[in-house]
């Protein structure tokens, strides 16, 4: 079987196998600490690989966090203005945090290859983003 590379898919006879630290690592589909990758993409895949080991909890921490503020507020938004600013706030802040850590499932990150994955998380996160922050400022706008 040909191994690709985790970071571009790219399959070459290039290819070096190397460890990494797993610990903590939820996110990325590493085979027992260990991942094929090209020479030139070795030192961008540690570098996520850490950064995502290091703040996989922070993010779903905070998106657990905002999805919760983003319900409640959605539940109380038509009663209260202040909720209705939390909802946007909410939805602004689940776009900035996928776009600052841009964490996709195992899957995602073995099918689309880790480069793609982190591009395609952060357009989708700035656009969440610019929904929310615009949808707030019309409404400051307006109001
Ligand atoms: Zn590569």
């Amino acid at each position: 079987m040909t191994q690709k590379c985790i970071w571009c898919n790219r399959q070459t006879n290039k290819l070096k196998q190397i460890a990494v630290l797993a610990k903590g690592q939820i996110w990325l589909p590493l085979q027992d600490g260990k991942a094929f990758v090209c020479p030139e993409h070795e030192e961008e895949f540690r570098i996520f690989n850490d950064r995502s080991r290091r703040y996989g909890i922070l993010f779903i921490s905070l998106e657990a966090l905002f999805v919760f503020t983003l319900v409640v507020s959605g539940f109380l938004g038509n009663k209260y203005y202040f909720f209705g600013y939390l909802f946007l706030a909410s939805l602004a802040a689940i776009g900035l945090v996928i776009f600052i850590f841009p964490f996709c499932s195992p899957t995602t990150f073995e099918f689309m290859s880790v480069k793609k994955s982190i591009k395609i998380a952060r357009i989708i996160g700035g656009v969440i983003f610019a929904i929310g922050a615009i949808v707030i400022i019309i409404v400051l706008l307006s109001g």
